[in-house]
């Protein structure tokens, strides 16, 4: 039976690190401050912000939700962006995705100043992280390196699987990967024999959004599960793209959904947006 890597616990130290953090920049003078940009009424969208700005108040920062109508235009919400960013009060600024079809969501995120760039998806910080720069790190990728970490499981010298290659979850997480020097394969939706490679990697990160994507047979025995994925099953509940239950008798270790990836996703942002304010203020 696999080792639970229990996403609320591992979240919490990470949490009151952050918050440490910030107690000690507001007694420099500095109070760390996010801004969280939401279009339209998604609610999915609306739930995480709220998440974000109830870890932002238990961590010590202070946090701006912007809700702006569906009918905001791009110019509109550019030039909101160049407010932020010119604000010197604000130290993190986050635009939550998916924006309504109207706007283009590449434009809009490349306005974001890459020294606020919380999640790490600007560019210029995608970039840095390609070439192994000091760079804010996008918040579900570093969030799944660090439970991987809290295994005490080596990475060097695995194989790694990341089925997904979106550009905020699997990219990324093949590159932390690599360059913790893993042996990375990245699967997709054409991917040949996807069973077969799943099945012999040491790590297996799931980031595909189809509940239950992931069978047993696709899990070497021992191996580190990952789940990403955030689905509704057939019975309305939250879950994975793992098949948690099955995928536990093989694995030697697994994360669950919810309680997992999710909540150390939050946790990263917190900890991105403490040093974003201690960069700013050249603390
Ligand atoms: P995307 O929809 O952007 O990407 C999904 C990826 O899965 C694509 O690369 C796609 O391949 C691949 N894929 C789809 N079908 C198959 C298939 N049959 N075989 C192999 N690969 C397949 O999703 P995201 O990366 O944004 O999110 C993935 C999941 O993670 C979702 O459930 C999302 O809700 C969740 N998520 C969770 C977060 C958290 O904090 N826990 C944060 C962000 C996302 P192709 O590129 O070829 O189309």
């Amino acid at each position: 039976m696999a080792h639970l890597i229990d996403g609320k616990t591992l979240a919490a130290e990470y949490k009151a690190k952050a918050a440490a953090a910030a107690a000690a920049l507001r007694e420099k003078g500095v109070a760390p401050r996010l801004a969280v940009i939401i279009v339209g009424e998604n609610p999915a969208s609306k739930t995480y912000v709220a998440g974000k700005a109830r870890d932002c108040a238990e961590c010590g920062i202070l946090s701006d939700v912007l809700a702006l109508p569906e009918t905001t235009g791009e110019a509109e919400l550019l030039s909101r962006i160049a407010a932020l960013n010119a604000d010197a009060a604000v130290h993190g600024v986050l635009v939550q995705l998916p924006l309504p079809a109207h706007i283009d969501e590449s434009r809009v995120i490349r306005a974001i100043a890459p020294e606020k760039d919380v999640d790490g998806f600007t560019p210029v910080n995608v970039g840095r992280m390609v070439l192994g720069e000091p760079c804010f790190l996008p918040c579900t990728p570093a969030g799944c390196i660090e439970m991987l970490r809290s295994t005490g499981q080596p990475l060097e010298g695995k194989d790694a699987v990341v089925v997904g290659r979106s550009n905020i979850v699997g990219k990324p997480m093949a590159l932390l990967l690599t360059a913790r020097n893993a042996t990375v394969t990245l699967c997709h939706s054409r991917t040949e024999n996807l069973r077969e490679k799943c099945a012999a990697a040491d790590i297996l990160v799931a980031a595909v959004g189809k509940a239950g994507f992931i069978t047993a047979d696709m899990v070497k025995p021992g191996a580190v599960v990952i789940d990403v994925g955030i689905n509704r099953g057939a019975d309305g509940k939250l879950c994975g793209d793992v098949d948690f239950a099955a995928a536990s008798e093989k694995a030697a270790y697994i994360t669950p959904v919810p309680g997992g990836v999710g909540l150390m996703t939050r946790a990263m942002l917190m900890q991105n947006t403490v040093r974003a304010a201690r960069l700013q203020s050249g603390l």
